[in-house]
């Protein structure tokens, strides 16, 4: 594949970018503060292909039980900071890479300003030897950034807020970044990624379709947004984010290698793959912040619930957590994210009301079929 000239960024015993082979990512999806689960899905994943392995850390307890992980795994680790960016210190010691999230970097210290919390990160990084990612994601875009733009643009504030994070830390003069701008959509995934690349064509790209849900669509949406812009010689690390149970987590590495060897023959024309249904089921690959271990299983039911209605153009959101649920269905027609004993259900942004797990699909069932009522009748 002809490559994009981006920069080398060192993560660990890899390096993404600077004309090396295209690196393979999965993230863990145990609880972390489990640190024998967490360290042996580390491993596994590591055994399995990845180049590098994620780690959510949202707390203190977090914070220590990676310490430990660190000790029984050799995967490169890459760090998931959300809300809690302060934690970067304490674990920047045992980790290759950082990753944050600039939508989520308001809620803690509301007083300072993005910058002020960029610049601690970079400094962590640098003491370190650790690499970022500033990891740009459709459903947690800063708000005050997101007024500047029309509602119906969700491309502009992405592109926006990733250039603001580059220029700051080029500013700084820290140079060991990637950037990634994910959305539950391949086309805008293409899109974003190709005018970011047309920017920035020097910054490696970690590309990837956010909550792409249940094989074997999550996989087909996955190949449609990245075999075009690896072909075009965008991208240099990649994670196909799959909704599958703990024991199937290699199934992401072995769909990556399979896009890779797709993107690496110029074949014309569109990816020979079934059509997608019109009905869209978005759902997280699910991390340490999964609420209720039935997720997984929830998800399924919602896809074989819905089947019914599977030429309906309609999309439905399926969340692991309260961290991400609540933001990430906004968009959906209808959206689900769960919470330890109960779930929420969502229509747009307006929330519907909490159900308990075995009230939630009959529940689900009556809004789809209102909503399918209200836009012509019977699927
Ligand atoms: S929505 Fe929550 S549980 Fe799912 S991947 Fe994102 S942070 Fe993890």
């Amino acid at each position: 594949m002809q490559r994009n000239p981006t920069r080398p960024v060192r993560i660990g015993s890899v390096t993404i970018g600077g004309g090396q082979p295209v690196v393979i990512q999965s993230m863990c999806a145990t609880k972390t503060v489990d640190i024998l689960a967490t360290a042996a899905q580390a491993e596994m994943l590591r055994k399995a292909g990845a180049g590098v392995v994620r780690i959510a850390v949202d707390s203190r307890r977090d914070a220590h039980a990676l310490a430990e992980i660190r000790q029984r795994t050799d995967a490169n680790l890459a760090v998931d900071l959300q809300e809690n960016y302060r934690l970067a210190a304490e674990v920047a010691p045992y980790v290759n890479k950082l990753r944050y999230n600039p939508g989520h970097l308001y809620h803690h210290q509301p007083h300072l300003a993005w910058e002020d919390k960029v610049r601690y990160l970079a400094d962590v990084a640098v003491r370190h030897g650790c690499a970022l990612r500033v990891g740009v994601n459709c459903g947690s875009v800063d708000p005050a950034l997101r007024q500047r733009f029309p509602a119906n643009d969700t491309i502009g504030p992405m592109l926006a807020s990733a250039l603001a994070h580059c220029e700051l830390l080029d500013r700084l003069g820290f140079t060991q970044y990637c950037v990634s701008l994910k959305d539950s959509d391949p086309h805008k995934v293409v899109e974003v990624n190709r005018r970011f690349a047309a920017q920035r064509p020097e910054v490696p790209l970690h590309l990837g379709v956010t909550e792409a849900g249940l094989p074997p669509e999550g996989i087909w949406k996955t190949r449609a947004a990245l075999v075009p812009l690896l072909r075009e010689g965008i991208g240099d690390t990649i994670r196909v984010s799959l909704t599958v149970p703990n024991d199937r987590k290699a199934e992401e590495l072995e769909a990556a290698r399979q896009i890779l060897a797709e993107a690496s023959v110029q074949a014309p024309g569109p990816a020979d793959q079934p059509e997608l249904p019109l009905l869209n089921i978005v759902s997280c690959p699910s991390c340490s912040r999964v609420e209720n271990e039935s997720f997984v299983e929830l998800a399924e039911e919602i896809r074989r619930l819905t089947r019914y209605a599977a030429q309906v153009p309609l999309t439905i959101a399926v969340m692991g957590c309260r961290v991400n649920g609540p933001g990430e269905t906004d968009d959906a027609d209808l959206g689900v994210w769960c919470g330890p004993t109960t779930v929420n259900l969502k229509r747009g942004a307006v929330h519907l009301g909490t159900f308990r797990y075995e009230e939630i699909l009959p529940r689900l069932r009556l809004e789809l079929d209102r909503l399918i009522a209200e836009r012509g009748g019977a699927p």
